[in-house]
Parts: structure tokens; C-alpha cells; sequence
């Protein structure tokens, strides 16, 4: 029944919506904080890289200033006097270790040693200018920076102890990578010097070089360092994240819960008009002649197909919306039949089921007044078929409305008659026009004599209430004959039509 059907499908879709709830603000989320981690890493190790050069670059500037002081001395002879100048320098500017002079590549006159010979290599420095070397002969373990500066064939040296590099790589590298690249040799903050290239960090990699040194800077994070930066900044973020994924899944949840309850598939069938009227003629039982129709509610339902009355009627008359279904269906009627009424005999009975919760105020009359309001006066009668097994309460207000119907000349026929308990006060009080015997009874003839009997009782009964009757079910001739030579007014059933869409039915009043 479409009311409960619900497939392996349909729950695996369900599942997959509310999956994709939860998961989507979460997974957008984290990729919003991924790509803003991402921009602050960036930014941190360009601030980073900014912030050596700026250190290095005062660094090397003291070595600048010894040497620029010491060139024009490069030449003149390494006596005591030259001694003292390059030691006196190396006491004066900040974090140079040692100065030396040069003379047409000899490297003849040491700060530290006096007079001296080395052959100088210019190759060996970056740009002339600047080389990183892992030591010397004096101190082999310890990193050495030494800027040289020419003028001609002179030229004066400043060293600067690795020790100072490797501090500032220290300081500012506590939470990025930084190294010192200077030519084919690098400084990392272990205060090793390394040879060739660097390394380039495996996250927010940023290379920058000075302007006014020939030296590069290298910065960046480790690998990894992107989602302990989003774990240590954003845990409030990403709880947030869960909790919205965590609302946004209930809610998916909640909704196609509520999607697929039945009141709410009964009312989006409403509101889609799925309930659509089929039509059962009802013929004289004289002349067999089409007397009327029953209207019948079918459900045209988008993936079950058309949906018999009995697996959604006793639900929509629980819920209420029986109500405004049946008001569809009188609409659609009157939709449907107006253009043809002219085919139909005078007074032609349009029958509708309706249930006893809806005859508890006076909306009824409103509805039947519409109804009847889109036919000529006198071409149809509306008949109420109140079914017997659900008595009506005489209140006040279904006094009112029954006499107001009566008025209205809309006729009242108790449905299923002999399966309930109507008295004979009660069909009074309703003043109820037609009894239409149940199915059930009919389906009693040419079977046993007792059970006919029954039947037969109970159209003396009708015939003694002088009430109308109309005997539905009828399937063979047997019964057909059985029923009219009983007097029976009315007869429906498979044997003179099935319930048939009203385009069909539209077809086939004119040849009858
Ligand atoms: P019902 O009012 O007694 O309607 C007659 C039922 O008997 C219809 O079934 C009709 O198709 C069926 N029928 C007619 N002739 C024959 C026949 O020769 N042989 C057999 N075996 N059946 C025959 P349907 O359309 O399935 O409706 C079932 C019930 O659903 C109705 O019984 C009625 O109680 C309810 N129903 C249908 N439409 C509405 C509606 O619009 N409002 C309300 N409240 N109830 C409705
Ligand atoms: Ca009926
Ligand atoms: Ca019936």
C-alpha cells in the first residue's frame, strides 16, 4: 500500500540524503578553514622570510662598513700598524669575528694571524661578493660568512661567525623552516652549512632574495603543519562544523521523515490532485437505462499506479483530510460533467460517498450549493451515500444541515444497508431517500434459500419504509433478474459498467 511502501530504495536515498546533510556543512567547512590556514601560512612565512632578510641584510652590513674602511689599506704592507687597523675593526663593528687584506687575489694580512699568504679563489665568492663556508683551518667546525669587497686589484674581507646567522635563523624560524641560501651553499637553523639547493618546505613555501646582498632566504612549514595549525587554531570552528553537520543531518532526517509520513503523502497527493473521480453508472432496473453514476475516488498515484479507495480512505477519513478530498472530487465532478449534462436525463443522480466527519458542520451545504451551482436547476440531483457503518450523531448542527440539504433537494441513500445498525427513528431523522443494499447480499443470489431469505427480507423492509432502493454488486444476469423482479428500483454493477475515468465515461453517456 503507498501509504507505508517504503523500498530498500528509498531508505538507502534517505540514508544518502541525511549522510550528505551532515557531511557537506562539515566538508565545506573544512575546506573554507584548509584554504584559510593555507593563506595564513603563506603569510606567515612571507613575514618570516621579510623579517631574515631584514636582519641579514643589517648583518652583513657591519661587515660592510669593516671593509669599506680596511680597502684603501690593500697593498700597503701587513706591519703592526695595518695589524692593529684590522683588529681594531673587528673590535668595533658588531658580530664581525675577523678582517683580512687582499692584493691581487693574495690573501696576505690577517686580523688574527698578521702577516699571512693564502690564494684567494674570487670564484669561490657569490657575485665577488659573498661566500658561506662550512669552517676554516683556524676554527673547522664553525660556519664562517665572509663578505669581501674590491677595488681594483685590492680587496678587503669581513667574516661574520656562522654562530649569528644560525641565531637569527633560530629565532625566527620557531615555528616555519628557514634556511640562509648563499650560491651553491645553505644555512639551516642545526647551524649546518649544506651544499647545493635547498630543500623547498613541503607547505607555504616562499623563496625571497635580498636586494642588496648576494643571498637568498628560504621559508616554509613542514609537512603537516597545515592541519596542526587548523587543529591548534579553529577547534571551536570545527566543533561548530560538527554540530551544524549534526543539525543539518536531523533536519534532512526529520524532513523526509515527514515527507514520507502518510498524512503528509496524503496531503501532498491533494495538493498534486492526485485523487481523481471514476464513474459508475447506476441504471433503472425497468429499463436499464443510465439513471446515475456513483462517484468513486481513485488515487493516481506517481509510482504505485491507480490506488483502489480501501487502502487510503480509512487513513484519510483518521486524519481528517477526507474532508477537503472529497470536496476536490466534487469540483472535479462538476469539472468534468457540466459540458456533457445536456446528454443526461432530467434529474440524472450523481451519488458521492461521504463520511460521517463530514457532516459535523455546515461547510457541507456549502460545498453541495457549489456543486449544484454548475448545472441547470433540475438536471442533476446529488445524493449523499452515508454508509451504514458509521452512524451519524444527531446533533443540533447535522439537524440543521440535513434539513438545509433537504431544501437544497440534495437526496441522502444509507450505503451498504444491512451491514449496520440504522434504526428506523434514525432513517427518519436523517429523512434518508435510498437504502442501497450491499454487495454482499446480492452476492447471496443462487446460493442457498436461507441466505436469500436475507435478501429478500431486507427489500421487503425497504419496499415497507417506502424507501428507494438501489442494489450495488450486481455481476450476472441471475441477479439482475432476481433484483427487478423484486421490485428493485436501481441496480449497479459490473454488469452494466465498471467505475471508469470521467474522459471514458464523457464517451460513453451519449450512446446511452
Ligand atoms: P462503496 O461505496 O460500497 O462503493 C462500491 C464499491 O463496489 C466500489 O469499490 C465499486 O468499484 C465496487 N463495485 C461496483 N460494482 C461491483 C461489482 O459488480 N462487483 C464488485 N465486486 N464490486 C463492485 P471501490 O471503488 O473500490 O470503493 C470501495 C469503497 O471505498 C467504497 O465502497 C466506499 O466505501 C469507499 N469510497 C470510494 N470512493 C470514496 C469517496 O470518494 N469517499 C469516501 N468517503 N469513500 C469512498
Ligand atoms: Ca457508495
Ligand atoms: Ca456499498
Amino acid at each position: 500500500m503507498p501509504l507505508t511502501a517504503k523500498g530498500p530504495l528509498k531508505r538507502s536515498t534517505r540514508t544518502f540524503w541525511t549522510l550528505l546533510a551532515i557531511l557537506l556543512p562539515i566538508v565545506l567547512g573544512t575546506v573554507i578553514l584548509y584554504l584559510q590556514a593555507q593563506r595564513t601560512l603563506l603569510r606567515s612565512s612571507l613575514e618570516t622570510a621579510e623579517e631574515a632578510i631584514e636582519q641579514f641584510d643589517q648583518m652583513l652590513d657591519h661587515s660592510d662598513s669593516a671593509a669599506r674602511a680596511l680597502l684603501p689599506l690593500a697593498g700597503q704592507d701587513c706591519d703592526d700598524a695595518r695589524q692593529l687597523t684590522l683588529r681594531e675593526q673587528v673590535t668595533r663593528r658588531p658580530l664581525v669575528r675577523s678582517t683580512n687584506l687582499v692584493w691581487r687575489n693574495n690573501n696576505y694580512c690577517s686580523s688574527y694571524l698578521g702577516s699571512y699568504a693564502a690564494v684567494l679563489n674570487p670564484q669561490d665568492y657569490v657575485d665577488g661578493r659573498l661566500r658561506l663556508m662550512d669552517g676554516n683551518h683556524l676554527t673547522p667546525d664553525t660556519p664562517l660568512l665572509v663578505y669581501r669587497l674590491t677595488d681594483g686589484e685590492g680587496a678587503a674581507l669581513a667574516a661574520i661567525n656562522g654562530y649569528h646567522p644560525t641565531n637569527i635563523l633560530r629565532m625566527l624560524s620557531r615555528f616555519a623552516q628557514l634556511q640562509l641560501q648563499v650560491g651553491q651553499h645553505w644555512l639551516s637553523s642545526d647551524g649546518q652549512v649544506r651544499d647545493g639547493n635547498a630543500p623547498l618546505a613541503a607547505v607555504a613555501s616562499q623563496q625571497l632574495t635580498s636586494s642588496r646582498y648576494p643571498y637568498s632566504v628560504n621559508a616554509g612549514f613542514a609537512q603537516g603543519s597545515l592541519w596542526q595549525h587548523m587543529k591548534n587554531q579553529y577547534p571551536a570552528l570545527f566543533g561548530l562544523l560538527i554540530f551544524l553537520g549534526a543539525t543539518a543531518g536531523a533536519l534532512a532526517h526529520w524532513l523526509q521523515k515527514r515527507a514520507i509520513s502518510p498524512r503528509h503523502e496524503l496531503q501532498r497527493a491533494l495538493e498534486a490532485g492526485e485523487f481523481i473521480p471514476y464513474f459508475q453508472p447506476v441504471v433503472r432496473g425497468d429499463t436499464l437505462q443510465w439513471a446515475g453514476i456513483e462517484v468513486l475516488m481513485r488515487w493516481q498515484h506517481p509510482r504505485e499506479g491507480l490506488v483502489r479507495p480501501d487502502l487510503f480512505i480509512p487513513f484519510a477519513e483518521h486524519t481528517g483530510l477526507i474532508v477537503p478530498m472529497t470536496r476536490s472530487l466534487l469540483e472535479q465532478t462538476r469539472e468534468a460533467l457540466a459540458p456533457c449534462a445536456k446528454d443526461f436525463i432530467d434529474g440524472f443522480h450523481i451519488a458521492i460517498n461521504i463520511t460521517a466527519r463530514h457532516c459535523q458542520d455546515l461547510q457541507l451545504l456549502q460545498d453541495c450549493r457549489e456543486f449544484l451551482a454548475g448545472f441547470e436547476p433540475g438536471k442533476v440531483t446529488l445524493v449523499l451515500e452515508l454508509t451504514e457503518r458509521q452512524l451519524i450523531e444527531p446533533t443540533e448542527i447535522t439537524q440543521q444541515l440535513f434539513s438545509a440539504l433537504h431544501e437544497l433537494g440534495v437526496m441522502i441513500a444509507i450505503d451498504d444497508f444491512g451491514t449496520g445498525h440504522s434504526s428506523l427513528g434514525y432513517l427518519r431523522k436523517f429523512n434518508v431517500d435510498y437504502l442501497k443494499i450491499d454487495q454482499s447480499f446480492v452476492a447471496m443470489i443462487g446460493a442457498d434459500a436461507l441466505s436469500l431469505h436475507i435478501l429478500d427480507s431486507i427489500i421487503e423492509l425497504s419496499l415497507k419504509l417506502d424507501l428507494r432502493i438501489v442494489a450495488e454488486g450486481i455481476e450476472t444476469a441471475e441477479q439482475r433478474d432476481y433484483l427487478t423482479a423484486k421490485g428493485v428500483q436501481f441496480l449497479q454493477g459490473y454488469l452494466f459498467g465498471r467505475p471508469m475515468p470521467s474522459a471514458e465515461f464523457v464517451a460513453a453517456v451519449v450512446r446511452h
